[in-house]
């Protein structure tokens, strides 16, 4: 790799991780996944980074699950399903939100949305 300056491999590499899951990560578990490439790696690093991104929009904080935050690189907007019982958070791929539900909350509060965050929770297909 031709990058010369030293941040730029670990950040690279965290985005890059985060953006090949499906499983929508933690910290933590991001952390335990590029431990084994990059032994200098701090939980730290991993925290420093995840809000860099956030603020950046590279990636969104899905939703807190039994108290932990979960991060997710797809940042177009989608649906989302979080097992209350092992807490997967899954990808409704194949859902689409409709236009009017932005339409239905500008009206109710007189606004302009810009975001929209829908997700479901209960039990998934290996939890039932
Ligand atoms: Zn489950
Ligand atoms: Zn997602």
């Amino acid at each position: 790799m031709a990058v010369s300056q030293k941040h730029f491999p670990k950040r690279d590499a965290i985005l890059q991780q985060l953006r090949q899951s499906k499983a929508h990560p933690s910290a933590e578990t991001l952390f335990q996944l590029l431990k084994p490439e990059i032994p200098d790696l701090s939980m730290g690093t991993v925290y420093r980074n995840l809000n860099i991104f956030r603020q950046q929009g590279l990636v969104i904080s899905v939703a807190t699950v039994n108290g932990v935050e979960r991060f997710d690189g797809n940042t177009a907007p989608h649906v989302h399903f979080i097992c209350d019982d092992c807490g997967a958070v899954i990808d409704l791929e194949s859902m689409e939100i409709p236009d009017s539900l932005p339409r239905a909350a500008e009206s109710c509060m007189g606004g302009q949305v810009s975001g929209c965050n829908l997700s479901f929770n209960g039990k998934c297909k290996n939890c039932i």
